[in-house]
């Protein structure tokens, strides 16, 4: 039989798992790049959807371009520059009837690419506009010349743009996929969720979705399908959604269907650390202790996220956790974003466990040399309780018997993290896993929460401890920046503390320290009868320590930070605290930073000084700051302004990426998404395979290899 008639034959009994290759005009070599980016089967092709789309449907004039919108214009080459300034580059000025012009800049051409493009050419390009020093410019736009009057032909039709990889086109990549569209078959063969469900939930056509999307008609609006409300866009947010919760559900089924130790001690330790405690445990603290004891008693692994605002005092619920393990003889795992937070969970938990005769061993990515390899050797052979940053993960590593995790501030960790300590804890002789508690003080709203954590059960601590009082907060222009230097002045003369800190975000650790420590010489003069301290991640961990201690004690009136102080720091006699540059951080970090203070009994303050003018997004957040200290509230405001990749700090892990759901904005999805993933697993568990190999099939190939 000729190749083609085999290729016809597979394609007809089921077009989606017919292999890329058997696609006219794909031979091996696009097949294998079509596989870098998991294209594998003609349904990735048919479910490889756009990030964006181009408008080219028509021309803008020089005149009317503005900075940041991308637009298609023609113009005439009025003058060529080639350059060397730092690197080579090559600048085009285009003109139109506009009788503006436009420089076309490129940092990477060919000499023919220069020499094509000489004074006089007609050119249409494409490019985002951007505002340079002398005017407007493109970099690096695409081009086509156009011969001789040749009018300019614009496209009929909004072009979608794919997620690509090197030495594969646009126009290659939509060409394979108009070929594997045009094997689309019928909605009956290509659904996937149940008639019934679909019928209940209006989800619409699922064929009809995917073609509009991968060419959507004539009178799409871009500004429609940008917002991705289009209800083609919302059937397949809809089931990316699903997937994503299946999938998560799945891993979760898979994970408890392994043994953990059961943990279940005689509880003395417990009763010896709680009476030894200065306060007792408020109802939720009791609440979800009890409900981790419970889990942790099992034989099936427990898979469970704390969410506690800050101050509702999580540590001592975690060291409760803990007691249990240690006294069924295994051991814990704690790991926290940073070393300065791991540094003060190791302080609390020696203080508290010390006295019970509980080892607790150290080990972050600084301890090295001889202490390390103690370290280490101590975890190997049995310490109680190992507390340390990322360096926990680390290869060399290895536990006698651990029966606990337990991850704070989980969301600097993304789920592969997560997965991997629970890896490294599994024993391959005994093939028991261990139990797993995840601690937040980002108050992760509930839907984002079903989705983004649908394979952990959730508590929550969501009461603070009796006799705080509410922080008050003012929003403060840099230009009365002396009258809060002054105000500081006055509180510290009354004994109270401040936190300082200061805020440049996207620099390197460098610059950030470099801000504080002018910071620091600035309040040093003007408040020379003060001590002020200085601390930020450059300082080595004895350092940072020093400082830490001498505040706590109360021999530093002022501390004058970066945002290293962000998590989990606890000093209760701080009561006031200045973030400078405050437009420019997110609200759950803001939120993160004040919670700092208020948590003794002293009434605490916040000062937020800002750099004016303000835009319309850090009005609204610092007006929320001042409304409300609700940390629930504030996250559902931050889902809202800034989208769940921020709020879950996540983004570049990329673990929420999704192709075409967007959780801010398609949240309302998701109940019923709950709903339809509950009937599927329970009735339908191929159909719920079926999706994840569609979604993420070859993602999940990849990470299984
Ligand atoms: P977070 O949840 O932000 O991690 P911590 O565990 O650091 O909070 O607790 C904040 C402070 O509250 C600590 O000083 C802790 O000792 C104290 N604390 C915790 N629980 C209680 C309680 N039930 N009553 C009084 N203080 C408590
Ligand atoms: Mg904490």
């Amino acid at each position: 039989m000729p190749p083609s008639r085999v290729h016809a034959a597979t394609i007809l009994s089921d077009p989606g798992a017919t292999p890329v290759s058997a696609l006219p005009g794909v031979g091996p070599a696009l097949a294998e790049t079509l596989a870098r980016l998991g294209l594998e089967r003609v349904q990735d092709l048919w479910f490889h959807l756009p990030l964006r789309y181009e408008d080219r449907t028509h021309l803008t004039s020089i005149a009317d371009l503005r900075p940041g919108e991308r637009a298609q214009v023609e113009g005439v080459v009025e003058a060529v520059e080639r350059g060397f300034r730092y690197r080579p580059q090559l600048k085009v000025a285009i003109t139109d009837g506009s009788q503006q012009t436009l420089v076309l800049r490129f940092f990477h051409f060919n000499r023919s690419q220069s020499e094509q493009l000489k004074p006089g050419t007609r050119l249409l390009c494409y490019g985002e506009v951007r505002q340079a020093a002398l005017g407007l410019e493109m970099v690096h736009p695409q081009y086509q010349r156009l011969s001789g009057d040749e009018p300019a032909v614009v496209d009929e039709l909004l072009t979608p743009v794919y997620p690509t990889t090197e030495g594969l086109g646009q126009k290659r990549l939509a060409g394979v996929i108009a070929k594997a569209l045009a094997l689309l078959p019928q909605d009956a063969q290509l659904e996937l969720i149940p008639t019934e469900l679909c019928v209940a939930h209006g989800l619409t056509s699922l064929r009809e979705a995917l073609l509009y999307v991968h060419r959507p008609p004539p009178d799409a609006h871009l500004g429609q399908l940008t917002t991705g409300r289009h209800p083609a866009q919302q059937r397949l947010a809809f089931e990316e959604l699903l997937t994503q919760h299946l999938s998560l559900k799945r891993m979760r089924a898979a994970v408890r269907r392994r043994h953990a130790p059961r943990l279940q001690g005689t509880g003395e330790l417990r009763q010896r650390l709680l009476a030894s405690l200065p306060f007792g445990l408020t109802g939720a603290q009791q609440r979800v202790s009890g409900e981790i004891a419970k889990d942790i008693a099992q034989a099936s692994p427990m898979l469970r996220l704390v969410q506690g605002d800050v101050g509702s005092g999580k540590t001592i619920v975690a060291a409760l956790a803990a007691l249990a393990a240690v006294e069924s003889g295994q051991q814990v795992a704690l790991m926290a974003p940073t070393e300065l937070l791991a540094e003060q969970h190791l302080q609390h938990f020696r203080h508290w466990l010390t006295p019970l005769g509980i080892e607790v061993a150290w080990l972050a990515g600084k301890v090295t040399g001889k202490a390390r390899q103690q370290a280490l050797q101590r975890v190997a052979s049995g310490a109680h309780v190992v507390i340390g940053t990322h360096a926990l993960m680390q290869e060399g590593v290895s536990f006698a018997q651990l029966g606990l995790v337990i991850v704070d501030e989980q969301h600097r960790f993304g789920v592969q993290q997560r997965l991997s300590l629970r890896d490294k804890g599994a024993d391959h002789e005994s093939g028991l896993v261990p139990h797993q508690l995840v601690l937040t003080a980002t108050p992760i709203p509930r839907t984002l929460a079903m989705s983004a954590y649908a394979d952990l059960d959730v508590s929550a601590i969501d009461e603070l401890p009796p006799g705080r009082t509410p922080v008050q907060t003012i929003a403060i222009s840099n230009a009365r920046r002396f009258d809060v230097i002054e105000r500081i002045h006055a509180a510290c003369l009354e004994g109270r503390q401040a936190y300082w800190v200061c805020t440049l975000i996207e620099e390197s650790e460098q610059l950030r320290a470099q801000a504080a420590e002018v910071a620091h010489a600035e309040l040093s003069s003007a408040l020379s009868d003060c001590r002020i301290g200085l601390i930020h991640g450059r300082m080595k961990p004895k350092e940072k320590q020093a400082v830490m201690d001498a505040f706590k004690a109360g021999e530093l009136s002022v501390l004058v930070s970066t945002t290293v102080i962000e998590v989990g720091v606890d000093v209760p006699n701080a009561s006031l605290m200045v973030i400078e540059n405050s437009e420019r951080l997110g609200l759950s970090q803001l939120h993160q930073l004040r919670g700092r203070v208020g948590r003794g009994a002293i009434a605490s303050n916040c000062v937020l000084l800002y750099q004016p003018p303000l835009g319309q997004l850090a009005r609204e957040r610092l007006q929320v700051m001042r409304d409300t200290n609700d940390g629930f509230r504030i996250a559902e405001k931050d889902l809202e302004l800034r989208g769940p990749g921020e709020v879950l700090g996540t983004r570049q892990t990329g673990q929420l990426s999704f192709r075409i759901a967007d959780l801010a904005r398609d949240a309302h999805l998701l109940p019923a998404v709950q709903e339809v993933g509950a009937v599927l697993l329970a009735h339908h568990p191929q159909q719920a395979e079926g999706l994840i190999a569609r979604w993420i099939g070859a993602a999940a190939r990849y990470a299984h290899a």
